[in-house]
């Protein structure tokens, strides 16, 4: 399947983080997966891609070119595809992947999920997106979500726009079990 993943392109962030960021790309390749995702070589997206590839997966990168020129794409994905806006690269993320799944991750990709989550209600896509909350990194976004449906920013049906997963695993199972 094509997976794309949102996560942190901060180098900073905790070893449980990192962690997580291995372990599904680990267990993405050896399960077969693609990659899809914001093509670049920094933070989590790096380890993310390197541990897709050295377990035998692929990764397809899509990023805008003014990244490229700060050098900051991850040049040995199998497809690195280069597109002018950030717009263009986030409608190109939506046609490849089949499934979405957030690691934790910064203003990046707290914009990839609202977008995706978005996208999906207006679409009535039924493409998954789980949000992997590793060390209970989400539970202050699904607040504030909580907040949106008690005081009705938003409609209670969008709760089944996104499943929450403790950990990469769970995220997976969930993914595939979805598929069959
Ligand atoms: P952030 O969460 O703010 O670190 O942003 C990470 C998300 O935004 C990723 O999922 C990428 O799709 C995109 N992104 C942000 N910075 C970069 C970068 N330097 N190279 C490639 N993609 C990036």
């Amino acid at each position: 399947m094509h997976i794309c993943v949102y996560c942190a392109s901060s180098d900073a962030v905790a070893p449980t983080y990192e962690e997580a960021a291995r372990t599904l790309g680990r267990l993405m390749g050896q399960r077969g997966h693609t990659l899809v995702y914001g093509g670049g070589r920094l933070g989590l997206m790096g380890l993310l891609a390197r541990a897709v590839q050295q377990a035998g997966g692929r990764v397809h990168g899509v990023i805008p070119q003014a990244l490229v020129a700060r050098e900051q794409a991850y040049e040995e994905a199998e497809e690195l595809e280069i597109v002018q806006t950030m717009a263009e690269r986030q409608a190109r993320m939506l046609a490849l992947g089949q499934a979405f799944i957030a690691l934790p991750g910064g203003f990046g990709t707290l914009e990839e999920i609202a977008h995706t989550l978005v996208w999906k209600a207006l679409t009535a896509s039924p493409k998954p997106l789980i949000l992997v909350n590793t060390a209970g990194f989400y539970d202050t976004l699904l607040a504030l979500f909580d907040q949106f449906y008690r005081e009705r920013f938003a409609p209670p049906s969008w709760r089944g726009l996104y499943t929450v997963a403790a950990h990469p695993q769970e995220a997976l199972s969930l993914i595939e079990g979805a598929r069959s």
